[in-house]
């Protein structure tokens, strides 16, 4: 199985789909109201509701994550259950019932272990929970599956081909852990021995299920390694509940590892289940602005520009000061090339824009010259920032053309001097004309002679002398 990603975000992993208009989308376009979490999101095109996928494109391999199932075995759940098996194997007496209640109890808890760390649970099951509730016949369920293989060995030895043996022996190993999962989540004998449950498992991981079966097979072989290398030397008292703690431990790690392949492979599996982190939402308001700049940009995508506009005209109405649905509006009928509501709007706009983000300013002022070439705001304020946006971006003679008869255009501007001081600022420094700047600075001096930049207007009056000297 290949994971899914969201169709409109190629790097972001499928966590909803729309079956019909087969689209996968991530969280990137599916926001979530916090204030409503009853509520299923839908389909930004169809309005349908959307099918969750669950973690499954957004799971991280089983084969990444091999250090997390050691350390889950360390947690006092699994330390406490290989401590009690080590206990057991010193102290308790040899009485066959007593023997069978505590592998029933060890195949159950172990079992659990699958079942949790199948929904992604990080906290290992307690002992004590294995001693309660349902699942104690697991162990004579999977006694069956053990006999039924051990017979199935059995037989093929009868063919005195060691062929044949090591082919039945090898298949047996390969398809054990599925049927294993199977019956962890099922508690089914029937689903454990269904070739095609069993089938499904492995489907679903396709070659990757080798990949676990190597690594379960390692861990299956660890506590007899372990155990053989400490076996030099070890008395018997020492040894046999060391290998009975190796085997706990070794077990629920190989335990935990399987469920985490089925939280994995989830959806082709047929379980849907919410990843690690609980799905956060947004409240109400938030929820309703992301909602409409995801839904204008899978709809654009889609070549639906026309609903797009709507989408955002919508969200604008009930948010008209917000920068981002402004400029992606803005954007938008610029690309749509609707030249008219498109003027009409950056008279709402360029204001917002210019005073929140003068460089978002200077664009949408490029956009508007595009669309009306002696587009000039019609707000002084506006033009001195738009002015500083553009000369920062070395768009000196635009700047200059924005700030050009500013104390004619608007006489009852109280901030010309400053608005000139810039202009002479780019003149000289941007454009290089250092004729036109010192006549402007001669302007702002006999003009404006109470302004308090006189000091700026001296200084830069120095420096352009300076300049010419040395030219
Ligand atoms: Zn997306
Ligand atoms: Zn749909």
């Amino acid at each position: 199985m290949d994971i899914t990603h969201c169709h409109y975000h190629p790097a972001q992993p499928a966590t909803w789909n729309c079956a019909p208009c087969q689209r996968p989308y991530g969280d990137c376009c599916i926001p979530l109201n916090a204030d409503a979490p009853d509520s299923g999101p839908v389909c930004p095109l169809c309005q349908g509701a959307l099918t969750f996928l669950g973690a499954a494109n957004t799971a991280q391999p089983f084969w990444e994550r091999i250090p997390q199932f050691f350390r889950y075995g360390l947690q006092p759940g699994p330390l406490a259950f290989s401590g009690a098996l080590a206990l057991a194997s010193l102290f308790m007496p040899r009485f066959f019932l007593l023997w069978i209640l505590l592998f029933s109890v060890a195949t159950k808890y172990l079992y659990s272990v699958i079942e949790a760390s199948s929904q992604a649970e990080r906290e290992a099951p307690t002992l004590l929970s294995a001693f309660v509730g349902e699942g104690f016949s697991l162990f004579f369920k999977q006694l069956v599956v053990f006999f039924l293989a051990f017979g199935a060995l059995w037989l093929a030895s009868d063919f005195h081909s060691e062929m044949v043996f090591w082919v039945v022996n090898l298949t047996i190993m390969l398809l054990m852990p599925a049927s294993i999962i199977r019956l962890a989540l099922e508690k089914e004998l029937s689903a454990a021995l269904s070739p095609e449950q069993v089938g499904q498992v492995i489907k679903a991981m396709g070659w990757r299920y080798l990949i676990l079966c190597a690594f379960l097979f390692a861990l299956w072989q660890s506590p007899s390694y372990v155990t053989f290398l400490l076996s030099h030397g070890l008395p018997r008292v020492v040894l046999v509940p060391v290998a009975a703690f190796c085997f706990g431990y070794f077990g629920v790690v190989m335990c935990a590892m399987m469920g985490y392949a089925v939280f994995q492979y989830q959806e082709p599996l047929g379980y849907t289940i919410a990843g690690e982190d609980a799905l956060e939402g947004f409240p109400e308001r938030e929820w309703r602005r992301r909602r409409a700049l995801a839904e204008a940009e899978v709809r654009l995508k889609e070549g639906q520009g026309g609903s797009a506009l709507e989408t955002l005209a919508e969200a604008l109405d009930r948010e008209p000061g917000d920068l981002v649905l402004n400029e992606r509006f803005h954007r938008l009928l610029f690309g749509l090339n609707a030249r008219e509501r498109c003027l009409r709007h950056l008279a709402h706009y360029l204001p917002l824009a210019a005073q929140a983000n003068p460089a978002l300013a200077a664009t949408a002022w490029s956009n508007a010259r595009t669309l009306q070439p002696d587009y000039l705001p019609d707000d002084p304020l506006i033009c001195e920032r738009v002015a500083a946006a553009l000369s920062e971006r070395h768009k000196h003679r635009e700047a200059i053309g924005l700030l050009r008869n500013l104390h004619l255009r608007f006489p009852d501007y109280p901030q010309v001097p400053r608005a000139y001081l810039l202009a002479a600022n780019i003149l000289a420094e941007g454009l290089g004309q250092l004729e036109p700047a010192s006549k402007l600075l001669g302007f702002i001096r006999s003009r404006y002679p109470q302004t308090p930049l006189m000091g700026e207007v001296t200084k830069l009056e120095q420096t352009l002398a300076r300049l010419r000297g040395n030219a």
